[in-house]
């Protein structure tokens, strides 16, 4: 590769920070504005190391339980992802002052399974076993009431104890195509099972994979920025391979890339998951910038305007600045 050698570079929109996660570390920021530090976060407020770090610098602690936290006179406050019952009860047990970052359409989820529980549905939930969504979902009813199917042969496998009586819920992060094969199996199988109109995969996720499909056949290779353990980072890297872009990469940072290895492409396509920051995409831009003459332009498939409101006992609070949410990184 000689250097300045023009690559063009696609930018997916829209990519990165959604409305829950915004919402999510908004939450963090404001109530270490109104609060003070230490606040401390159950599990990663959102799956990316780089805004874990930043909230950390600035006060916020990190637990992945609440057995950890010592103090009981500081705000704890519930990531994105969503808690178990329980532990929102464990938390008032112990007399915690919490808030609850969960993402609304995660929320939404939750009052479904229950609506469904109600009615005396015995409950399917299509996501992947461990994640905290998951744990969450599964966690607002009885053990027993909602069974995990991962992937079409799964449904195969059910047994359950009504046929006729059941219904289907999914986390918000999964690959609408594979969802789709898996409600079809489940359809097929259970005629007469509910569920929502579409799915419950979040508006975020659904654009972001649009955006990757849009570009990935005509890309030669496609950068997704965002974390290991980031569900909806690791499904855009899979839609992108799928939509015909077979060199496409999870980085968390620039730092992981060695651009020399990308040599004569002509085509790079760019996007990042919900809950990466833009100034890590300005990373990756600039590593590029250093060995090709960049020429950039932007693929977008759909406008955003969604804002979730914050929690009542943040209202009317401002953001502090600067904030990771307000300084251009959206
Ligand atoms: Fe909410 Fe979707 Fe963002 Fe998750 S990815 S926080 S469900 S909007």
């Amino acid at each position: 590769m000689s250097e300045h050698e023009e690559l063009n570079v696609v930018l997916c929109a829209p990519r990165g920070f959604c409305a829950g996660v915004d919402r999510a570390i908004q939450i963090v920021e404001i109530a270490l504005e109104k609060y003070g530090a230490p606040v401390y976060v159950r599990h990663e407020i959102v799956h990316n190391r780089f805004v874990v770090a930043s909230l950390e610098a600035r006060g916020a602690i990190f637990v992945e339980e609440l057995e950890e936290i010592e103090a009981n006179d500081r705000p704890v406050i519930f990531s994105a992802h969503g808690v178990p019952k329980e532990v929102k009860a464990d938390a008032a047990a112990r007399n915690f002052f919490f808030l609850d970052a969960t993402c609304p359409l995660v929320s939404k989820v939750h009052k479904e399974a229950e609506l469904h529980h109600r009615r005396g549905r015995d409950i399917i939930l299509i996501g992947h076993a461990g994640h905290p969504e998951v744990v969450g979902t599964m966690g607002q009813l009885p053990e027993g009431a909602v069974t995990l199917v991962e992937t079409a042969r799964d449904v195969t496998r059910l047994v359950p104890r009504d046929p006729d009586n059941l219904a289907w819920i999914s986390q918000t992060t999964l690959s609408v195509d594979d969802t789709r094969t898996i409600v079809t199996a489940l359809t097929d199988r259970f005629p007469g099972i509910v569920g929502p109109h579409k799915d419950d995969i979040c508006y975020a996720t659904t654009n972001r994979q649009e955006a990757v499909k849009s570009v990935a056949a005509e890309c030669d290779a496609m950068i997704i920025v965002g974390a290991p353990n980031s569900s909806n980072s690791q499904r855009l890297r899979e839609v992108a391979i799928s939509a015909g872009c077979r060199n496409a990469r999870l980085i968390q940072r620039a730092s992981e890339v060695d651009v020399t290895s990308y040599g004569r492409i002509r085509t790079l396509g760019i996007t990042a998951g919900a809950s990466a920051p833009e100034a890590l995409v300005e990373e990756v831009l600039e590593a590029f910038a250093a060995h090709y003459r960049l020429n950039i332009s932007t693929a977008r498939t759909a406008d955003e305007t969604i804002e979730f409101a914050l929690p009542r006992q943040l209202r009317g609070t401002r953001p502090p600045v600067p904030s990771l949410t307000a300084t251009g990184m959206t």
